[in-house]
């Protein structure tokens, strides 16, 4: 985050999968450095309820006379699809995947953006200032001749609201599929390649194969892959087993930027 200039104070909500290691145990170094820049706001975290097992005693341990901020547990429900957060600008869902342990993937989806006035039509209707919020918040404009105008005509959306879902880990498994219905992006783990798909299986874990008919099964618009075992020299042969079940797909390296929506 350092090296990449992700603001630490930006962070107010982690959303933790599961409670693997490779999955919580860099937790306590990002609490630690937001205790030393002297955090103040609260910071939510959403994961199985015994992650304050984990974690408490660590900070208890560090900070015996406690740290600058607060900490929210929001427990999550692992039998079925949730709305666990939302602002003015998203909605955020967990729901169920399937590994060795209670696991939830998460769904975000942004909330629709209001339309902006096109300046032309504007003037061509000579719409007076006054009636011009009413129009962004969806009527139509009547003309002082009573011609009706309609809202589409007047206004241009900047985009459609975007969203975003993150799978992992998980095996490949039909339950999940609604939940990440035609997401823009889906990240979904690919721990494996086809040779070891048995192991896949018997691991809780895909392979590219498997996160690529999510995608295509869920008709999403654009897919990552990521998550791979340190078995493999490079990702390959899983991203190009991924490619050929759904062609839009990309192998997550450190420190790309995705931009969610735009141009897929
Ligand atoms: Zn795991
Ligand atoms: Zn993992």
């Amino acid at each position: 985050m350092r090296k990449y200039n992700i603001g630490f104070s930006k962070i107010n909500h982690i959303f933790i999968s599961h409670l693997h290691g490779d999955h919580i145990f860099g937790l306590i170094g990002l609490l630690s450095t937001m205790e030393l820049l002297g955090r103040k706001n609260d910071l939510h975290l959403f994961a199985h309820s015994e992650l304050q097992k984990f974690l408490s005693p660590q900070i208890q341990f560090l900070y015996p006379d406690g740290i600058t901020f607060k900490i929210v547990y929001h427990p999550l429900n692992f039998k079925k699809k949730q709305l666990i957060y939302e602002d003015q600008k998203v909605s955020v869902y967990s729901f169920p995947l399937s590994h060795r342990i209670p696991t939830c993937g998460f769904r975000f989806d942004e909330k629709p953006i209001p339309p902006n006035l096109i300046p032309e039509k504007l003037v061509e209707y000579q719409i007076p200032i006054r009636q011009r919020q009413q129009i962004k918040d969806g009527e139509d404009f009547i003309t002082e001749t009573g011609q009706i105008i309609p809202h589409a005509e007047l206004t241009i959306y900047k985009h459609k609201p975007r969203s975003f879902a993150f799978c992992s880990d998980t095996r490949f498994d039909e339950s999940y599929i609604e939940s990440v219905r035609n997401v823009d992006l889906l990240y979904h783990e690919a721990t494996f390649a086809s040779d070891n798909k048995d192991l896949a299986h018997t691991t809780y874990h895909s392979t590219g194969e498997d996160s690529a008919k999510v995608a295509l099964k869920a008709e999403v618009g654009k897919l990552i892959i990521g998550h791979f075992s340190a078995r493999y020299k490079d990702h390959l042969i899983t991203l190009k087993e991924a490619q050929a079940v759904f062609p839009n797909t990309t192998a997550i390296a450190e420190g790309d930027v995705i931009y969610i929506g735009k141009g897929d």
